[in-house]
């Protein structure tokens, strides 16, 4: 047979779908399975989605549309932006795609050539990772461990941009974390930013209507306007809206670079489709109460995932403000053996492994994210199932010597 491409081989399946698909397999065993494994948020969208796109049905839509995205969805867009205080863009700086995760992928191939560099922060998104690889860009690092609240400081900033990476990627809110950089936070960033032209700036806010506690999204270009002619914002309708199969993800910034984003369009998928578009533009401009009433019931979950984690001795785990997810740093439980099943855990895939085992909940490994000491909860099940979730996680943890 031939060979497949090299790009296959340094492409990894997500470890987020391998322990997700463990768990199915076991709930339909029959076993009592509580999954806080996948970020998919717990809600459907209003029936003014579902009316939008029956009209669009009765209108026989389904002609092929624009590479760039139809008109009435990029202003849906744009006043999207502007609620969250991004203001003054066009539609020219506008590029929509099939979710931001090819989005993603179209502006690695729009800003990275073989060999160029790509910095981003540990703890990051898996697919970053393997989106780079694919493009064949090299990968640096930038470690926020737990102690820094896996957040990135100024100076690691300005280390990693002196070296003159061709991308920064940027994360706010945080996945797998759920850190929100303050307003602070983000001015003292984009100072540093600022201090370094050479260097596209992408910032990855899928989850910008999720924070909590008043601490509010903010974005470099708020605070260094110049920063518009080489800084991507990124946004989708799969967290906010309850819409992730649905599939429509954005960018905003520089007219070039959007433009670059849609001859990709053209020669990946041409549109996104008709029906898509009407769904994606009811969302955006229909009522909004899903997405805050949405708020409220995450932030109330973290408070209660947190309390169950500063009640287990040696777990640190850093405060979230946004997203739906919890990271905890279990290293504390490394080298230890589960009394029950006498499982040993040596590392953090051990751990996932042994608590889907012995008491039925998945949780993702921290290593999927490039941190080993960590798990990932993701806090989007039903309701009713949170609370006995969490129970069995504190018993597991206690069952550990
Ligand atoms: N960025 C981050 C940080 C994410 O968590 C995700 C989804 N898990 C994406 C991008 C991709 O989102 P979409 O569904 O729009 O492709």
């Amino acid at each position: 047979m031939p060979q497949l491409a090299r790009r296959v081989g340094r492409a990894k399946p997500s470890a987020i779908m391998v322990v997700a698909e463990k768990a199915k397999r076991l709930k339909a065993e029959g076993r009592d399975i509580i999954s806080f494994s996948i970020g998919v948020p717990n809600f459907l969208p209003g029936p003014h989605v579902y009316d939008a796109v029956r009209e669009a049905l009765n209108k026989d839509s389904g002609q092929y549309g624009s590479n760039r995205g139809a008109d009435a969805l990029l202003d849906a867009f744009m006043k999207h932006m502007e609620a969250i205080g991004l203001t003054g863009y066009t539609r020219a700086n506008i590029a929509t795609g099939i979710g931001a995760k090819h989005v993603i992928y179209n502006l690695a191939e729009v800003l990275l050539d073989e060999g160029d560099t790509i910095a981003f922060p540990t703890p990051y998104w898996t697919s970053y990772l393997d989106i780079a690889e694919i493009v064949d860009a090299k990968i640096d690092l930038l470690p926020c461990p737990p102690e820094q609240d896996y957040k990135l400081t100024p100076a690691q900033l300005d280390a990693a941009l002196a070296k003159k990476p061709k991308v920064f990627l940027f994360n706010n809110p945080s996945n797998p974390t759920g850190m929100v950089y303050t307003k602070d936070e983000i001015a003292a960033l984009a100072d540093v930013v600022a201090k370094h032209p050479d260097t596209w700036i992408i910032t990855d806010d899928i989850y910008n209507r999720m924070v909590f506690d008043g601490i509010g999204y903010h974005n470099f270009v708020q605070f260094r306007p110049e920063l518009r002619d080489r800084t991507i914002f990124l946004d989708s309708l799969s967290k906010t809206y309850g819409m992730p199969g649905w599939r429509v993800g954005f960018m905003a910034g520089p007219e070039a670079v959007a433009a670059a984003v849609v001859t990709m369009n053209s020669n990946h998928i041409t549109n996104i489709p008709e029906l898509t578009t009407a769904a994606a533009i009811a969302a955006l401009t229909g009522p909004q109460d899903v997405p805050t009433q949405k708020n409220a019931e995450f932030q109330a979950k973290r408070d209660q995932v947190m309390a169950t984690f500063a009640a287990i001795p040696g777990i640190v785990c850093p405060k979230p403000q946004g997203a739906f997810y919890v990271f905890p740093d279990v290293s504390a439980y490394f080298g230890k053996t589960h009394g029950p099943t006498g499982l040993a855990i040596a590392n953090d895939v051990d751990l996932c492994n042994a608590l889907l085992d012995a008491k039925g909940v998945a949780c993702v490994p921290g290593s999927a994210f490039g941190e080993p000491r960590a798990l990932r909860i993701s806090y989007t099940c039903p309701t009713p199932q949170l609370a006995p979730g969490l129970a069995r996680i504190q018993e597991f943890f206690a069952e550990l010597h």
